[in-house]
């Protein structure tokens, strides 16, 4: 069976199950326990953030867990249990009209809510972390069930126990968000202040919905529609390094972009750095560096998973040289054998 993925790479797998609640995931596993004992199995969401190298010689499991549950409200927030399947987009944009307010500037990331608390996805200075009060799963081993509070999640720049010593193990079904019923913009992150003057609006009369459709404007003029090209969002992760090496480059490069990261280290920008090397808008067969962003790898015509592999290690070697820099990918490779 065919599995979508935003890179637009033809791939196959030998089941796709889709399930619309807890009870039928546990349904799925015990039949995938009996008729394909040994089989691997992924857990996937609209696979925008999935590269797969092959075929998946596996089963696929994908939520289609609907449904945004009150569990609890004051007059300054609301605790609100989002089913994993639900877009995550959409459900910032009826947050906005609920009144619940700081998911805005994640508006149009696409994927699932339950793809989200995975990836702790974040843009314009907002981590969906931050507003993440538990994550709730099924084990997919066993099907027991198990809750995480936000401090249990291990969360960090694109990083969770999810993706790390979890990854692979559970089903994400629900997510709880504590959202504020009042509107704070965060706009912080260098561009919005601009885009927002330009726009013709001031900080103390923007309102949230005015902020969703800003930051959604920002992003269709900067990246490319998966839909038009496929992709998978920003390919590699920004470096963090020491500030030694970070001050050792800006002897270098006096207009490199750094920004301040935990424990005194420094945080650069994959693409300045992949755009300095010369790389943005280039192709290797029928993958590409996208020419506006750089940090955007593209499926340019009919590439293979082994071709983008092939031009990510390609950028990846020429950035060591260059600048002695390990390149860590964003995306999540998948291969089976
Ligand atoms: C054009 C474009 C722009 C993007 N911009 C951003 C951005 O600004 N910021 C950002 O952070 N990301 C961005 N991304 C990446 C992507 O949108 C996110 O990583 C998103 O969370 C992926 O969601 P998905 O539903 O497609 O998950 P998938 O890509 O299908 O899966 C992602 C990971 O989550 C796991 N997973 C998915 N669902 C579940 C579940 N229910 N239970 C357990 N595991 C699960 C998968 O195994 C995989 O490891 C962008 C992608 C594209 C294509």
């Amino acid at each position: 069976m065919k599995i979508d993925n935003t890179f637009g790479i033809e791939t196959q797998c030998r089941e796709l199950i889709t399930y619309d609640s807890e009870d039928a995931l546990r349904e799925a596993l015990n039949r995938i326990r009996s008729q394909y004992k040994g089989l691997p199995l992924l857990h996937i969401g609209c696979g925008s953030n999935l590269l797969f190298i092959n075929d998946y010689n596996g089963i696929i499991l994908k939520s289609s867990i609907k449904g945004v549950n009150i569990k609890e409200e004051t007059e300054n927030e609301v605790l609100a249990e989002v089913g994993a399947g639900e877009i995550c987009d959409e459900f910032i944009a009826y947050a906005i009209q609920r009144g619940w307010y700081g998911m805005e500037n994640l508006s149009l990331i696409p994927g699932q809510i339950g793809a989200a608390a995975v990836q702790n996805i974040g843009a314009y200075g907002v981590e969906v972390c931050n507003v993440i009060e538990e994550v709730h799963g099924i084990c997919l081993a066993d099907s027991s069930e198990r809750t995480w509070m936000r401090d249990e999640c291990q969360y960090g720049y694109r990083q969770s126990i999810f993706k790390g010593a979890l990854w692979g193990k559970y089903a994400i079904t629900r997510v709880t968000f504590r959202l504020s019923k009042h509107f704070k913009p965060k706009l912080q992150y260098g561009g919005l202040v601009k885009a927002i003057e330009e726009a013709g609006f001031k900080e103390s009369t923007l309102s949230a919905e005015n902020l969703r459709q800003i930051i959604i404007g920002i992003r269709r003029s900067k990246l490319p529609d998966p839909k038009e090209q496929g992709n998978a969002g920003s390919f590699f992760k920004n470096p963090v390094v020491a500030k030694e090496k970070a001050d050792l480059l800006l002897s270098k490069y006096p207009g490199m972009p750094n920004y301040p990261a935990d424990g005194g280290k420094v945080k650069l920008a994959a693409g300045w750095l992949i755009e300095q090397a010369g790389w943005k808008g280039k192709s290797l067969g029928p993958a590409a560096v996208h020419d506006r962003q750089a940090l955007v790898l593209v499926n340019k015509d009919g590439a293979t998973g082994r071709d983008i592999l092939r031009l990510c290690e390609a950028i990846r070697k020429d950035i060591a040289y260059k600048f002695g820099i390990e390149l860590e990918p964003e995306v999540n490779f998948i291969e089976t054998h």
